[in-house]
């Protein structure tokens, strides 16, 4: 396995002390890797910046060469790459190599050509004999830090946008899973010039704070926890660094008396609990009109009991594991809570199956009131819990009675009230009679707690630019 660091072109070793990296599904230690010590972090960042001159001034045409060859690289390694993220996520592989891994190397090829269009908005005369043009143009050294849940994905969306717009950056995966990131710099040292993208590996107290506070840093890009967020937003205002946030979410999923009720539970089926849940968009907050309530209730724990948990590696696995024993605590911690309260009914699920692993089992939770914690926290586990609602006015009020804003769905088959409510749901996204699916011409990012600054389209490609002034005295 690939266990170096890339810094400044080079694999090496870190210098840092050596940290476990886990196989969830059995709760066994896969390996240890060494962490960045702080002289390699500020050679990383030292290096990003050097090679920012000759990245800047590349054309994009040849900065979108580089990152053909690497979706190239990633689709050629793609098995290896979805047999890395399935050990060390508990993922299951065809999902890894199926959903994730051409997902991934669209979004090196999609910012490809994107940062070939990339375009200033005016050029004319606004004070006579002056001209004036907009330019859009990178910031520098970017440090991007990821979340374990989807590490390449993260990787992706982080480098690529940042990278096409012609920045430099360093990233640091999550220290609980660096496998497939790690492997990535391996590619990328192939592919791109020294300094361009390096890949540093430690935890966020030790690393990632490091990385953060770095002076030469000017950009920090985050897709975390709203408590890492607001802490490096904090950490970050003396320096005045650009941010980019993306935290965490806990979608409000809409479901009214005329919706088509085996498409919304099929689709909370899949979208409630893909990854185990551990998805900050994940369809985890169910609103149900009241003449639809029980009868959905009904059908919904029996479709979410019938989600196969297992290991990674078997074909029939639906739902692998969560990250750690101490995300399982915290997920049965909830559910435990919840269900203590008397009017919350435990539909299925409720508990760990007491295999290897960190494995919870799918859960359901009915008779949810607005003010449960269930209802108003991030779980990031495979929990949904359901509130039963009146009419279109009380089910848009419990939507937005939420610190978050990243994601929501509304199920009807009424288009005038899908589109009254998506007009008012205050979230960065609002799909209709679906939920969860991104394109990468779109943009993902969220409202109020759940951060700002956009990932994916060319929202995400200006999001890594400044937009700059010149002016010309004829
Ligand atoms: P986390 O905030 O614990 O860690 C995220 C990253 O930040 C890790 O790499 C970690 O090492 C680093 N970090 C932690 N403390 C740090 C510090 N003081 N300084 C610098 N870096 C630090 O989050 P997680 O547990 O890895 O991921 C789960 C969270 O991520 C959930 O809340 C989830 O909603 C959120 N998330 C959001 C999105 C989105 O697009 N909005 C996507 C995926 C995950």
């Amino acid at each position: 396995m690939q266990t170096q660091l890339l810094i400044n072109g080079e694999l090496v070793a870190g210098q840092g002390p050596a940290q476990p990296v886990l196989n969830p599904s059995l709760g066994s230690e896969l390996l240890r890797i060494a962490e960045a010590g702080p002289e390699q972090i500020d050679a990383a960042v030292r290096a990003a910046d050097a090679a920012f001159e000759g990245w800047s001034q590349t054309p994009p045409k040849d900065r979108a060469a580089c990152l053909l060859a690497l979706a190239d690289a990633i689709d050629t390694h793609a098995e290896e790459l979805a047999r890395l993220e399935s050990q060390n996520c508990g993922k299951p592989y065809t999902a890894a190599l199926n959903d994730e891994l051409p997902a991934i190397s669209d979004v090196f090829r999609f910012f490809a050509g994107a940062s070939r269009c990339l375009q200033g908005s005016a050029a004319g005369e606004y004070l006579p004999g002056h001209t004036s043009l907009i330019r859009r143009d990178p910031i520098g050294v970017v440090a991007s830090i990821a979340p374990w849940n989807y590490p390449l994905m993260m990787a992706a969306w982080k480098l690529a946008p940042a990278l096409a717009a012609g920045n430099c950056v360093v990233l640091k995966p999550s220290e609980q899973t660096p496998l497939t990131a790690l492997r990535l710099g391996e590619l990328i040292a192939e592919i791109f010039p020294a300094g361009v993208a390096n890949i540093l590996f430690g935890r966020g107290a030790s690393v990632g704070s490091a990385l953060a506070g770095h002076d030469q840093v000017r950009m920090l890009s985050l897709t975390g926890s709203i408590a890492t967020g607001a802490n490096l937003i904090a950490g970050s205002a003396a320096s005045v660094k650009r941010l980019h946030m993306e935290l965490g979410g806990k979608a409000p999923v809409i479901v009214f008396d005329d919706a088509d009720l085996e498409a919304v539970v099929e689709g909370i089926r899949t979208f409630g609990f893909y990854n185990a849940g551990q998805d900050c968009t994940a369809a985890c907050r169910i609103y149900a009109q009241k003449g639809i309530y029980a009868k959905f209730v009904a059908r919904l724990g029996e479709a979410v009991a019938s989600l196969r948990h297992g290991l990674q590696d078997d074909a029939a696995t639906e739902l692998g594991p969560l990250i750690s024993e101490v995300q399982r605590q915290r997920v049965a911690g909830f559910v435990e809570r919840a269900s203590a309260l008397p009017h919350v009914e435990v539909v299925t699920g409720g508990k760990a199956p007491g295999d290897a692993g960190f494995f919870f089992l799918p859960t359901v939770l009915a008779g949810a009131r607005q003010e449960d914690e269930i209802v108003r926290h991030e779980v990031f586990g495979p929990v949904v819990s359901v509130t039963p609602f009146e009419d279109e006015a009380q089910a848009l009020a419990f939507a937005n009675d939420s610190g978050y804003g990243l994601a929501s769905s509304v199920w009807t088959r009424d288009i005038g009230r899908a589109h009254r409510l998506a007009a008012r749901l205050q979230y960065g996204c609002t799909w209709v009679n679906t939920h969860f699916t991104l394109v990468s011409e779109m943009p993902h990012g969220g409202m109020k707690r759940s951060g700002y600054g956009k990932d994916l389209s060319m929202y995400g490609l200006e999001d890594y630019t400044a937009v700059r002034h010149v002016m010309i005295r004829h």
